[in-house]
């Protein structure tokens, strides 16, 4: 297979050959058309944080290995390749049977098996504060359980790689050093820990500050806070929500400026109800309202969000335009970091890379960001490849 596009990072008209599951060539071109009629490619998108799609969910305790299946599919509608599925808060029941239909979906199906590097556990070990909870249910908050991880662990077929926690929960600071001491990637939020049980956290081995600016007080007092204590530390990578309605374009900056665009990681944190129609949807515990123009609001008022309804390739455009970001930057943060923060392979626009890729329209601004062809492994997923 060959593709004609332009390379994401120089703009230059490039032909990319694909062999089997890998990019086997990548020679220049000079087309006869104007260029700007191509479109671009990149490596497809990594999103360290998907809850669910169309009303499912990951973390639901009827959870079948189809769900997980049908769930994936349809990211690749979004130029995503690869994903960790997101069990957030709550019951032991509902996990174990979450990470057991996950496994026997990945055992099933080799393509799902390549898209999902890894899964997150964002819960159930964080505080119980309004404000950081966020969504989160209160009657499943609970202390740091090692016994219950490596339960989970197990039904998974070691597919946890990466666990977010608060740092001031009973029994935290001994669960991170064993998780990341077992190869697992530590993250911290949903908190509403002090300094020092914050750098603790980071002395055991924290590498991620989940979404940075989202799951926190309304009000906090200005200094010291668990904000600036993870935004000042160099040890920390920070993901951050883009889709313009978590955090305001001012914080955006402020944290790339900090982090830097290598230290960065977007990610969408795709509520289920993302791709939902608006209106309201849940049961009596959690009941949430879909709104007319993307977000999503726990039910009954306006300013608690309850996971986003914005997908990866609308939040890296908007990030580019929020920061000023060149293209690559904006779409390395949410490729590139992401396999670098778990250690897993890093999908490159280069010979010899697995050919995850998408192509997509883009024209400098958000609006016009468009994916139109999402190819896994060399196989075309999403859209279609003319032949060249
Ligand atoms: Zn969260």
């Amino acid at each position: 297979m060959k593709i004609s596009a332009r390379h994401y990072e120089t703009g230059e008209p490039i032909q990319v050959t694909i062999h089997g599951k890998t990019i086997s060539r990548i020679d220049p071109v000079w087309p006869e058309t104007d260029i700007s009629d191509l479109p671009w490619i990149a490596p497809g998108f990594f999103d360290l944080q998907i809850n669910g799609h169309m009303g499912k969910w990951f973390a639901n305790p009827e959870l079948t290995p189809e769900d997980v299946i049908e769930i994936s599919e349809q990211h690749f509608t979004f130029g995503i390749t690869r994903l960790c599925p997101t069990l957030i808060t709550s019951s032991h029941e509902s996990l174990v049977a979450g990470f057991t239909a996950i496994r026997q979906a990945c055992e099933q199906e080799p393509w799902l098996d390549e898209m999902v590097p890894g899964c997150h556990l964002e819960g159930p070990y964080l505080s119980g504060e309004d404000g950081p909870r966020g969504a989160h249910p209160i009657e499943h908050i609970r202390p740091a359980d090692w016994k219950e991880f490596e339960t989970l662990q197990e039904v998974s077929g070691n597919r946890i790689c990466l666990v977010t926690i608060a740092p001031e929960v009973e029994g935290a600071i001994d669960f991170i050093k064993r998780a990341v001491d077992s190869g697992v990637v530590i993250a911290i939020g949903h908190t509403a820990a002090m300094p020092e049980q914050i750098e603790e956290a980071i002395e055991a081995g924290a590498t991620l500050s989940t979404h940075l600016g989202n799951g926190a007080h309304g009000t906090i007092r200005r200094h010291p806070n668990y904000i600036w204590s993870q935004l000042g530390s160099s040890k920390l990578y920070a993901s951050l929500i883009t889709d313009t309605h978590h955090i305001p374009p001012e914080f955006v900056r402020t944290v790339i400026k900090t982090k830097t665009p290598l230290r960065t990681i977007i990610t969408c944190d795709a509520s289920g109800w993302a791709g939902c129609k608006p209106g309201i949807y849940g049961d009596e515990n959690t009941s949430v309202e879909v709104l007319e123009n993307g977000p999503i609001v726990v039910a009954g008022q306006r300013q608690l969000l309850a996971g986003s309804g914005q997908m990866t390739d609308t939040c890296v455009a908007e990030a580019i335009d929020m920061a000023g970001l060149t293209i690559a930057e904006g779409i390395h943060m949410a490729t590139l970091n992401p396999s670098k923060l778990l250690g897993v392979e890093e999908i490159r626009l280069k010979r010899g890379s697995r050919a995850d890729l998408m192509l997509f329209k883009y024209s400098g601004s958000a609006e016009s960001f468009r994916v139109e062809t999402t190819l896994l492994a060399g196989e075309v997923r999403f859209g279609a490849i003319e032949s060249s």
